[in-house]
């Protein structure tokens, strides 16, 4: 059972699930990947997949089932595909279409739940604890008050298609942190076809922009590539993925002020130029 506990001002709250300290791949011991094809019996009965074949056997694209290591009492993992390393950046455009389209599936699933939060963890460096690339679908209830970020403005714009733009807000807490939104009005758990592969296009783009410019500045290939996005269940939504190229340190933990020695609007310049 998930276990929700505020300070004593009610202002910030945690959650302590101590099932979460047996975590697949934490105990040091040789395991096989329990997301990878062939493996189906290894995880909980799935909930959703993309592609051909049955149930809990392979020809699967994209798969769901519960997190047998949940944070929330609702929390799904969502494998992006039978590939051990294959991520976004890497794949087809119909591959990441298909992830979006899982997103909204299991969005509107558990949207009468509470607040649906959507989010990534890519490499050791950004938190996941399994290297096979997956996202989680975290569901927290609605009297359990969030912290999400408003949707900010777009300005320093990167790319903009005929329904997304992305861009680097001024108020970046994060080095080269990415924001894509809609330009209309379209909310995330009714996106048509359309939508959804101008969604696929620009976010692949932005994380191959990402991982160029991760390479490209030695001082942060030190550490290997990694980052994490979420999809923000407010309205308007957003999606925002934030690279682990700096770590946080005393001063953020003291304070709660982010450090961001990179300006947003030139962060936005050597973004748009690198192809
Ligand atoms: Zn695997």
């Amino acid at each position: 059972m998930s276990n929700y506990i505020s300070d004593s001002s009610n202002l910030h709250w945690m959650v302590s699930n101590p099932a979460r300290t047996t975590r697949t791949g934490m105990d040091g011991k040789s395991f096989r990947c329990p997301f990878c094809a062939d493996n189906e019996s290894d995880t909980p009965p799935e909930t959703y997949r993309a592609g051909e074949g049955e149930p809990n056997k392979p020809g699967w694209q994209v798969r769901v089932f519960a997190n047998l290591f949940p944070i929330t009492d609702i929390h799904e993992v969502v494998v992006h595909s039978p590939d051990h390393e294959k991520n976004i950046e890497n794949f087809s455009l119909e591959q990441v279409e298909n992830i979006i389209k899982t997103y909204i599936n299991r969005f509107n699933f558990f949207k009468e739940k509470g607040k649906v939060f959507i989010f990534h963890n890519y490499s050791l460096i950004s938190g996941a604890s399994l290297v096979h690339p997956h996202s989680q679908i975290s569901v927290v209830p609605n009297d359990i008050p969030t912290n999400t970020i408003a949707v900010q403005p777009a300005i320093n714009i990167i790319e903009q298609n005929n329904d997304f733009v992305s861009y680097c807000p001024e108020y970046s807490e994060w080095s080269y942190e990415i924001w894509i939104k809609a330009l209309g009005q379209s909310k995330f758990e009714d996106l048509k076809d359309s939508e959804i592969k101008n969604l696929a296009n620009i976010l692949q783009l932005m994380i191959k922009k990402l991982k160029k410019i991760h390479s490209k500045n030695s001082h942060y290939s030190k550490k290997p590539f990694g980052y994490n996005f979420y999809i923000s269940p407010n309205d308007p939504w957003y999606l925002r993925i934030i690279p682990r190229f700096m770590e946080r340190a005393g001063f953020e933990l003291s304070t709660g002020i982010m450090v961001n020695s990179i300006e947003a609007k030139r962060a936005s310049e050597e973004l748009r130029k690198m192809v």
